[in-house]
């Protein structure tokens, strides 16, 4: 028999459950198809640096099918039907998909193939969304019991890498969409040989000094793992059998609840699909905006990193450099655009999404509540963050700045996130504050608490 193996957001062959369950289906003498297709739906509004990391990462998996992967292009519910019937093939195999428009798309594919089973098997999170609920059957509103619970529940060992795989390699495909031009951007290295690679660099080397090194944009302190996570490069149940090995320090702890958080972030939109553009403090939906001509000028020189505010514009000239921005500086910024700006959470969403590689719906949008004071969890809406003070705590010699905006690169690290108070004033080239943080922080706890009299 010939099964499909339809791959989505797991692009990678070892710790694979929906590839195990492929073999099963396909028996002794039966045979693998390995399939992505290009959905519109998906593929079209991606931004530029997730397709060309996806496409870069498409072609790690086919070399390491021995170039058995086949790429369709359509609407997966038309495409997959027909692949099926060209290879009389007795079964679709999965990952299943959490996302709203995943489920939607799943269960359309699922009516189109008709007594062919498509098969769900595993999901890209420790723990599937959906599972880890309270005592009385409810979904967990806020992070911290979430992740009591999360650990409680477990998760399974990682699967064995099948070896060999009777891939099947005379298949046709489709042209493969050309890869974008990113010019100068930077992304990691695709695939899951990279993917492996710099997860053994980071758990060997920086892993015992995460707790304190992730809040320090200036070092290189974190993972950075997230694209890989978001495209299944590596599955988190890899780095959690690791992680267990290394029990007992506060960084392992750590690193295991930012791991919990995206599976809580994928939670949340499990239960909650309409989360990703609603509040989820439906009593903030009404706050308001700032908008016209100077309003969007200032949005401007937030996307551009001309705010004047040096750790705001690093963190947005990060983003427009690699596709990437630390997480204490996405918290920074995303707060500055919110709450300085006073411009609605979507906004930097749809921002973030088209210039992230690692854009990822739940934990984007998610984030972007939390830092907005709208989301679920517990964080208070009138914590606004101090771009000065912040700058200062967590990049105290302005490295992280140095690097990001050259025109500050010669001040003294007392100046460098307050350049305006370095003797010769702003230096040339770089902008002065466009706002003042103490008057705006203000107008948006006015406006806060306007909303929630009425
Ligand atoms: P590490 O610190 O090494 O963490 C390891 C992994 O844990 C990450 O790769 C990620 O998968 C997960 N993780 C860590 N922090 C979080 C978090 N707060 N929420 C969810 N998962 C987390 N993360 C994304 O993967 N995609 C996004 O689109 C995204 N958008 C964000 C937007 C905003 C406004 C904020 C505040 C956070 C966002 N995050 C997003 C979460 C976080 O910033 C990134 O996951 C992290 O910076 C990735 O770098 P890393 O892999 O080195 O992280």
């Amino acid at each position: 028999p010939t099964a499909l193996l339809w791959f989505r957001r797991d692009l990678r062959l070892s710790d694979h459950p929906a590839l195990l369950a492929a073999v099963d289906a396909a028996g002794p003498g039966g045979s693998v198809v390995p399939v992505f297709v290009f959905d519109d739906r998906l593929y079209g509004p991606s931004g530029e640096p997730r397709r060309r990391f996806l496409l870069d990462c498409l072609a790690e998996l086919d070399a390491s099918t021995g170039g058995a992967l086949v790429t369709r292009t359509g609407d997966p519910a038309a495409v997959l039907p027909q692949l099926v019937a060209e290879l009389d093939a007795v079964s679709v195999h999965v990952t299943a998909d959490a996302g709203p428009y995943g489920r939607r798309r799943d269960q359309a594919v699922e009516r189109a193939l008709g007594d062919v089973p498509l098969v769900r098997t595993g999901s890209p999170y420790a723990v599937a969304p959906g599972r880890v609920v309270k005592r009385d059957g409810t979904p967990f509103q806020v992070f911290t019991p979430f992740a009591r619970a999360w650990r409680e529940h477990g998760w399974h060992s990682p699967a064995v890498r099948p070896d060999p795989v009777p891939w099947q390699g005379d298949v046709r495909s489709d042209d493969r969409p050309p890869p974008p031009d990113l010019g100068d951007v930077q992304l990691p290295p695709a695939g899951e040989a990279a993917a492996l690679e710099a997860w053994h660099r980071f758990r060997d080397e920086r892993l015992l000094g995460y707790d304190e090194g992730r809040n320090t944009p200036g070092t290189n302190g974190t993972s950075r793992l997230s694209a890989y996570l978001k495209y299944g490069c590596i599955h988190p149940r890899t780095l959690l059998a690791d992680l267990a090995a290394e029990q007992g320090s506060e960084s392992v702890r750590r690193y295991t609840d930012e791991l919990a958080w995206r599976d809580f972030y994928a939670d949340v939109l499990w239960h909650r699909p309409d989360s990703a553009r609603e509040y989820l403090k439906p009593e903030l939906q009404g706050m308001g905006y700032d908008s016209g001509p100077d309003a969007e000028q200032l949005v401007r020189a937030w996307e551009t990193g001309r705010t004047g505010f040096p750790i705001v514009d690093a963190g947005m000239r990060q983003l427009l450099g690699e596709a990437y921005v630390h997480n204490r500086v996405r918290m920074i910024v995303a707060s500055f655009l919110v709450k300085d700006l006073h411009q609605e959470w979507t906004l930097g969403a749809r921002y973030f999404m088209q210039h992230l590689v690692d854009g990822d719906l739940a934990s984007n949008n998610h984030g972007w509540q939390w830092v907005a004071g709208t989301g679920t969890d517990a964080s208070p809406y009138y914590r606004v963050f101090n771009p000065i003070t912040q700058g200062k705590k967590f990049d105290p010699d302005g490295s992280y700045v140095k690097r990001w905006v050259p025109e500050l690169r010669d001040l003294d690290a007392k100046y460098v996130h307050e350049p305006w108070t370095a003797p010769g004033g702003v230096p040339a080239g770089y902008p002065e504050p466009i706002v003042d943080h103490a008057h705006e922080r203000q107008v948006s706890l006015d406006r806060y608490a306007a909303v929630r009299a009425r």
